[in-house]
């Protein structure tokens, strides 16, 4: 019987796998959670939406006869794959997680490690006063109290209110090229990046973009396998 995949997304890993896994003849399902409006043309089957826990994808997988599982979800998204592992388990179905690695550190970077968004917003204001926040709409409450910088915030998609005191968005979708991070962090003279350590190609110019300018960067750590984050700490990033 040919394989029947399931790819949890959201992120280009998972669509790059689609294409593969689809031209290669498997038939393949995408599922996102559905956080922003635009849905990512990916080849195969779609759906959209949570499942309703482990026990939802175990029935889930269970009813469209799912063969395989492929974890392609986002770093950050530890809820998803927590239910995935434990799912894949109980229905003994292999599971195949894809690895984002995290971006090699540098001479010249001047990275500092936050354990999260709340502790990234109190360390900020002490390190910049310009600041480009590219950590998702989920991410922003943390600095809505913390008066005192300009934050340039860039996403995804267009937000619904964004509660910073001062404050501008800018809209943009990876892959960044290093000259544009650098024109953007030049433009409005960034002098603190704030990011979620995501790790990948995608989104690393804007790590590179730093060390070249000599901008410090507060970098908020992955959370641990099986730890799972605050409802809500979304996609809408870039
Ligand atoms: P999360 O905290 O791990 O997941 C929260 C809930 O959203 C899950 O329990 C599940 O609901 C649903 N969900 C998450 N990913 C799903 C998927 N691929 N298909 C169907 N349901 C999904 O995830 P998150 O951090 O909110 O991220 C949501 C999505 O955005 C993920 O697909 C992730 O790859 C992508 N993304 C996240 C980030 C980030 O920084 N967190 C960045 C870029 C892209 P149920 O429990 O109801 O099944």
């Amino acid at each position: 019987m040919p394989d029947k995949i399931l790819i949890l997304g959201g992120t280009g890993e998972g669509r790059a796998a689609a294409r593969r896994l689809v031209a290669s003849g498997a038939q393949v399902i995408s599922s996102f959670a559905g956080r922003l409006d635009a849905l990512p043309d990916v080849p195969g089957r779609v759906r959209v939406g949570g499942f309703g826990g482990a026990a939802g994808l175990a029935a889930y997988l269970a009813e469209e006869g799912i063969t395989r599982v492929i974890d392609a979800t986002h770093p950050f998204a530890a809820a998803m794959s927590h239910h995935a592992r434990q799912a894949c388990a109980d229905l003994g179905l292999p599971l195949e997680r894809i690895e984002r690695p995290l971006w090699p550190k540098h001479p010249g970077d001047r990275w500092h490690w936050a354990d999260d968004a709340a502790m990234a917003a109190r360390m900020a204001p002490k390190l910049g006063r310009r600041i480009l926040l590219t950590l998702g709409a989920g991410g922003l409450p943390a600095f809505a109290k913390v008066g005192g910088p300009f934050y340039l915030v860039r996403l995804i998609e267009a937000p619904g209110r964004v509660a910073l005191p001062h404050h501008q968005v800018v809209l943009g979708r990876g892959p960044f090229a290093v000259g544009d991070e650098i024109a953007l962090m030049r433009y409005f003279r960034i002098d603190l990046l704030v990011s979620k350590a995501s790790g990948g190609l995608a989104t690393q110019a804007k790590i590179t973009a730093a060390r070249r300018l000599k901008i410090p960067v507060v970098l908020i750590r992955r959370p641990k396998s099986g730890e799972v984050g605050p409802p809500g700490d979304g996609p809408h990033k870039a």
